[in-house]
């Protein structure tokens, strides 16, 4: 198999007006790098005449450009992994068809790439997108820091550059709902950001509306953490024991005071109502534990990944069987 050194993975959905000069930016960038590489473009369904352009483009391009239709819209992340299935390159870059994100940022990612980095975000320093659809991202990326404490800034970016064990790592990832970034940062050994420039939309809108943007949002939590399930738990656990502490203390004035107190025992419902809202809260947070964990066996992720391994030829007794297995996978993804 021809070696290649990069492979950009770009999706596309109704992008007709960029093509041709995303096309000719990405070449140009490519060929002044001087290796070889390769550029795949999803089709993600597009309605417009994005399909017969590229192919086209493809026709016209065909040593370094390879195009994948997707039958329908199945959504951008789901685009850029059938990109990655395909893709042969040492490292992958991946970059928006909106030119949003500049080609001619690429030479930074792989020069991070080179540094010895295994996966490298890239931050937009000044965003220019309308305040509406940087908000939420806003939000998220401080919700995303907080609950993973994976120290990444700008999470929506997509321009982003891996290396081959990573992309390979992503690919057995069975899972149906998922956010690469996320899942590239849980396999990196050492991942760095660059800041890139970002430029304005110039044809047409964004494709995510409020609700494509909505469910993202929610594949990104479920696909890195299940705490939203645990702080059910929490919040049940706090609830009871309010309702506790204030049980014993409308007990213990009722001793004082007398029956009189605290309007005829009203508040000892409250007090009850909170104790069995905590518990109900809390079995469901229960259940959501197991839930967390059937959903973790579900997405079959690999456990980790192995390197390599050292004295393999000595005595095979002392090899654990599991690390064969690893090495032999391994292997077969370097050649
Ligand atoms: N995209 C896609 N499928 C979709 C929506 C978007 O392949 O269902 C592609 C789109 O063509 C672009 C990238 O994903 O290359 C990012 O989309 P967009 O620029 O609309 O997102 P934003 O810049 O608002 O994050
Ligand atoms: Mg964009």
């Amino acid at each position: 198999m021809k070696f290649i050194a990069t492979s950009l993975v770009i999706p596309v959905y109704n992008e007709q007006a960029n093509l041709e000069e995303l096309v000719r930016r990405c070449i140009a960038v490519c060929d002044a790098q001087g290796d070889s590489y390769e550029i795949i473009l999803v089709d993600d369904g597009s309605r417009d005449r994005s399909r017969e352009i590229l192919r086209e483009l493809a026709a016209k391009h065909s040593n370094n450009l390879v195009v994948v239709l997707l039958n329908r819209n199945y959504g951008q992340h789901p685009a850029v992994m059938a990109g990655l299935a395909q893709s042969r390159g040492n490292v992958v870059v991946t970059l928006d068809a909106d030119l949003q994100n500049p080609p001619e940022e690429i030479p930074k990612l792989l020069a991070a790439v080179a540094d010895g980095c295994d996966v490298v975000g890239s931050v937009r320093m000044q965003r220019k997108d309308s305040f509406f659809r940087r908000m939420p991202s806003r939000i998220l990326n401080a919700i995303v820091r907080k609950t993973t404490g994976v120290m990444m800034t700008d999470y929506g970016c997509m321009l982003r550059a891996y290396r081959r064990n990573i992309v390979d790592a992503i690919l057995q990832c069975p899972e149906r709902s998922t956010f690469i970034p996320i899942l590239a940062n849980g396999f990196s050994a050492k991942s760095t950001e660059v800041h890139v420039e970002h430029a304005e939309r110039v044809n047409d809108d964004s494709k995510y509306s409020v609700w494509k943007l909505i469910n993202l949002q929610f594949d990104l939590l479920t696909s890195m953490t299940a705490f939203p399930l645990r702080l059910l738990s929490i919040v049940g656990v706090i609830l009871s024991v309010v309702g506790f502490s204030a049980g014993i203390f409308l007990a213990v004035m009722r001793l004082i005071q007398g029956p009189g107190w605290a309007a005829e025992g009203v508040f000892t419902i409250f007090a009850g109502l909170f104790i069995f809202t905590g518990f109900q809260l809390f079995g469901l947070g229960l259940v959501g534990e197991y839930l967390s964990r059937v959903y973790d066996d579900v997405r079959g992720r690999p456990r980790y990944f192995v390197e390599e391994i050292l004295n393999l030829d000595g005595d095979p007794g002392s090899v654990p069987e599991k690390a064969v297995i690893n090495i032999a996978k391994t292997g077969e993804n370097k050649s």
